[in-house]
């Protein structure tokens, strides 16, 4: 019988992909021994709508697409997109789970995120359909009791990268550098795509 793929989702808006979430990828396939890390790009990311325009979905899937091509291990997942509507990370997982054998289904996300994960649709059964990776980030606070509330823990030490999609989106606005914060064909194709700074980059 076949062996069951050990499988990492860093679920994400990515407007747009940055180093922060590529480093923090490949040190949680390392560390864990996945098969496997999906940059899972969020078709609406419910939590951000109405917060502030959210770029194209296709512009932010291309961007990752870009980012990890030739990286081993890491791959640009475009099921919520190809779903359509609201991206619930529970709906995601399902349909991973639903592989032959079912993949062991490692959930990566940040401090940041890592607090508020029982503001999500269905929390309690993402917490059953998979383990939690949490790794660090500057900016946000350890999250706490995670272990209370039933997740299966697995914490990565990665560096602090203190990175933002934010940072970069008002950078790209004022003419700043994105060099380096974003491998080079990242760069190339939002500057192609006249992303983030208005057509005019
Ligand atoms: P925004 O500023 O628009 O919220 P972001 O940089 O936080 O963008 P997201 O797409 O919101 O990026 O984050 C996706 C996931 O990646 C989250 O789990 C987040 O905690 C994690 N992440 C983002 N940046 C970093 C970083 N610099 N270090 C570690 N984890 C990060
Ligand atoms: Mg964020």
């Amino acid at each position: 019988m076949a062996m069951a793929q050990r499988v990492g989702i860093l679920g994400g808006t990515f407007d747009p992909i940055h180093v922060g979430h590529l480093v923090a990828a490949v040190n949680c396939r390392y560390a864990l021994d996945l098969d496997l890390v999906i940059l899972m790009v969020a078709n609406e990311p419910w939590q951000k709508v109405g917060s502030r325009p959210v770029s194209p979905a296709l512009d932010r899937l291309a961007l990752v697409e870009a980012c990890v091509a030739g990286v081993e291990g890491l791959e640009a997942g475009r099921t919520e997109i190809d779903r359509g509507g609201p991206s619930y990370t529970v709906e995601t997982l399902r349909e991973l789970r639903a592989g032959v054998p079912p993949p062991d289904l490692y959930l990566i996300v940040g401090w940041d995120v890592a607090s508020s994960l029982q503001s999500w649709d269905r929390w309690e059964e993402i917490r059953d359909l998979a383990r939690l990776v949490v790794v660090n980030r500057p900016g946000a606070a350890s999250p706490v009791g995670l272990e209370d509330s039933g997740w299966r823990v697995e914490t990565v030490e990665v560096p602090n990268l203190e990175i933002s999609s934010t940072d970069l989106r008002e950078r790209a606005r004022d003419g700043r550098p994105l060099d380096y914060l974003i491998p080079a064909g990242g760069v190339e194709l939002l500057r192609r795509r006249g992303m983030y700074c208005g057509g005019e980059c």
